[in-house]
């Protein structure tokens, strides 16, 4: 359509179904196309979703490029490369390697845990290609297991069923990496995601460091990443958060496997946040250090009244709990609230809430989770680091 292909020419990976003019041929689902300008300017090659509003995602911006087995090698090679350069990717257990549309491989998502691959099939076109990119993940990393966690509820979205199973060498078991010096059990098969949230990973040891001495409230602490390194840090006090059971027992065997931490520092709750620190207000509960880490209020824009309602409602009973000269990390990994809204309903809350608060750091995903400059949408996770005047 006129005027829809400045965004491709932008280098920009979705071509949106409002956007196609007409389809020639007959494709399939994940197939090849080559797209085209309104005057027919090849603007580079992409996989067909005809399922979804994202009718087709890039490949590649070079219209000769073949999109084949090598196509996927040459990529993967590279996304794995590029994290070898960053010193402090170097010698992580657990790495993302390859980050979607922001590693020129949209829907794909593959996490490094030792020496397995955790992959993640999350579109029509990446579905087409798993035997390739299974093929180049194993060449380029040498690990002994690729499992496959296609079961994110975007590939609904992409009209593809959930899809979960090892892909290259045997099932895996329970996997345990090392994270700042803290060992961690990830749960691979039945855990979120890939099995653990690898972009947190710099802000764990920013709060270990920030911990020493403090009483800490990690709200929606998963497996305990947080809290175990505020209890590294020489945090006093560990009250961690979470409604998910599993994810509890998870934080409970993850701190089993540190006997070098204090356990009778941590305390482990089941329950729902929201009802946790109105609950903790009214008991005239204080923390020096607050951790709020929400799972994704908002996937998309279109949910960002209602999610902003949510933020804002737990940060400003964050601030409500924090004592005097206290730190409070808060986070938003959702899509359709940008680092401006969220910075302006955390200032909000602490409004609100009647305290002097200023920003120390603003936050963001480790960088093996890289944004694409041309690719806005990759920048999902942004964080305040506040102090408490
Ligand atoms: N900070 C964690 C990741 C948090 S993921 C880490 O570093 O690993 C978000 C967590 O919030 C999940 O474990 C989920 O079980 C939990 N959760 C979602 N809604 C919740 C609610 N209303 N109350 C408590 N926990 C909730």
């Amino acid at each position: 359509m006129p005027g829809k292909e400045r965004s491709v020419l932008r280098r920009h990976p979705w071509v949106f179904a409002g956007s196609v003019a007409h389809l020639k041929g007959r494709v399939r689902t994940g197939d090849t196309v080559d797209v085209l300008a309104d005057d027919g300017r090849p603007l580079g090659r992409a996989a067909f979703s005809p399922h979804s509003q994202i009718r087709a995602r890039m490949w590649t911006f070079d219209s000769e490029e073949i999109i084949d087995h090598a196509f996927f090698k040459r990529r993967v090679a590279a996304a794995v490369a590029a994290r070898a350069v960053l010193p402090e990717l170097r010698d992580q257990q657990g790495l993302r390697l390859i980050h979607g549309e922001s590693d020129g491989l949209p829907g794909v998502i593959a996490d490094r845990y030792g020496d397995t691959v955790v992959l993640a099939l999350n579109s029509a076109g990446a579905e087409k290609w798993r035997d390739a990119l299974v093929a180049a993940l194993v060449q380029a990393t040498g690990c002994a297991r690729v499992f496959e966690r296609s079961d994110s509820d975007v590939r609904g979205l992409e009209g593809l069923q959930a899809r979960t199973g090892a892909l290259h060498g045997s099932e895996p078991g329970a996997i345990v990496i090392e994270e700042h010096g803290v060992r961690l059990e990830v749960d691979v098969r039945g855990g979120h995601k890939t099995g653990f949230y690898l972009d947190q990973r710099e802000n764990r040891l920013l709060a270990g460091r920030l911990a020493a001495g403090r009483s800490v409230l990690n709200c929606f602490c998963y497996t305990g990443g947080f809290s175990l390194q505020a209890l590294a840090g020489g945090a006093s006090s560990v009250l961690s958060i979470d409604s998910s059971s599993p994810a509890l027992e998870g934080a409970r065997r993850n701190l089993a496997l540190n006997p070098q931490l204090d356990a009778a520092r941590a305390e482990w709750r089941d329950a729902d946040v929201f009802e946790a620190l109105r609950a903790l207000r009214k008991a005239g509960a204080r923390f020096d250090f607050i951790i709020l880490d929400p799972p994704k209020f908002a996937p998309s824009a279109a949910h960002a009244d209602r999610a902003a309602r949510a933020y804002k409602d737990i940060n400003l009973l964050g601030f409500r709990l924090l004592s005097p000269g206290g730190l409070l990390m808060t986070y938003s990994c959702s899509g359709g609230i940008g680092l401006d809204l969220f910075q302006k309903i955390v200032a909000g809350a602490a409004g609100d809430a009647g305290v002097d608060a200023r920003i120390l750091r603003r936050l963001a995903a480790a960088p093996d989770h890289p944004a694409a400059m041309a690719f806005p949408e990759g920048e999902y996770l942004k964080g305040l680091l506040c102090q408490m005047v």
